[in-house]
């Protein structure tokens, strides 16, 4: 990606990808949300830092996001961010202290029985789709800064977390078994993406 001068400072959220819209799917946000994404290096270079920092600037100024991970704005690099509190007040505007962001995470442990709930995913419009997570997750990662911390995760947060990280791998909540739920009007929808 190419940086410009005043980019870094002030960028402009990004679309989300998504694989399908009202016509069908989505081949060319399909193509990069299935790629497996790469990992950043330490020191994070100045282009890392952009990525990072449009990540977080499409993420905070949503309000119907739990996470967002980076492909899910054409970034296939290894970057989660994600409300780092369960039952937040989505009115407030969110600071800094409301959010993680994980630069290569990786889940060194998981723990308790998996607990099946139902998800949606920004790129996954107008379904819902019941997922099986572990409760309890240890994670490794840099932070946005590129400095290596190691955080514990519970509940909805620990499953936002393996959501996101399964977007870094190409992975979606369509590829869960679970029930799939929907709005009626959406059916010809459905039947032409899961027929
Ligand atoms: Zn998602």
């Amino acid at each position: 990606m190419k940086i410009q001068r005043t980019g870094a400072k002030k960028m402009a959220p990004k679309r989300v990808l998504t694989l399908w819209n009202d016509d069908g799917v989505n081949e060319a946000d399909t193509s990069v949300l299935r790629k497996k994404s790469q990992e950043m290096k330490a020191p994070l270079d100045r282009e890392e830092k952009a990525e990072i920092k449009a990540l977080v600037d499409s993420f905070t100024c949503r309000d119907d996001a739990s996470g967002l991970a980076g492909p899910q704005i054409g970034v296939n690099k290894r970057i989660i961010i994600f409300r780092n509190k369960s039952g937040d007040d989505r009115k407030k505007k969110m600071t800094a202290e409301d959010y993680d962001v994980l630069v290569n995470p990786r889940i060194t442990q998981a723990r308790g029985d998996k607990v099946t709930a139902a998800e949606g995913c920004l790129s996954c419009p107008d379904i819902q789709i019941d997922v099986e997570r572990f409760p309890e997750i240890k994670v490794r990662a840099l932070n946005e800064k590129g400095e290596k911390i190691s955080k514990r995760y519970l509940d909805w947060t620990a499953r936002v977390v393996q959501h996101e990280i399964d977007h870094l791998d190409g992975k979606l909540i369509v590829d869960y078994e679970g029930t799939l739920y929907y709005p009626k009007s959406k059916q010809a929808l459905i039947d032409k993406l899961f027929k």
